[in-house]
């Protein structure tokens, strides 16, 4: 018997006693409730397993498009497309954030190194000499 059943059966005996019961309705009762208790686990099980892989979906190398499973360096607006999503409707859909880049970690770094270096040489060209570092 698994843990389904077992946990079916109590409630039914809970039942029998305030309801007088056939066998059979005892029986297919049993077994409905049995179906249904593991169909809701089963369920539970999926959402928790879905949470896990929007979590982890952005690697250090890749990140994963959700909706088909492929790994990419960046999840562009053009690939998103072919799904009928805009960016913004992706990390809607799949409850991440709404700044959250669509990049792998690695390049959100080489991105954020670029713009320190980029406003550097911005604020050198104004200023006309060097900052320091
Ligand atoms: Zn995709």
């Amino acid at each position: 018997m698994d843990e389904f059943m077992k946990e079916a059966l109590e409630i039914v005996k809970a039942q029998a006693k305030v309801h007088a019961m056939t066998e059979e309705e005892i029986t297919t009762r049993l077994r409905t409730l049995a179906e249904l208790l593991r169909k809701i686990s089963t369920e539970e099980e999926d959402a928790r397993d879905e949470q896990e892989r929007v979590r982890h979906s952005v690697r250090e190398k890749s990140i994963l498009c959700l909706e088909c499973g492929e790994h990419f360096r960046v999840l562009t607006k053009r690939h998103l497309a072919l799904h009928g999503l805009e960016p913004e409707e992706y990390k809607a859909k799949w409850g991440l954030d709404r700044d959250a880049p669509l990049a792998c970690r690695a390049l959100q770094r080489e991105r954020r190194r670029r713009m320190r270096e980029l406003r550097l040489w911005e604020r050198r060209g104004k200023n006309g000499k060097e900052l320091p570092a």
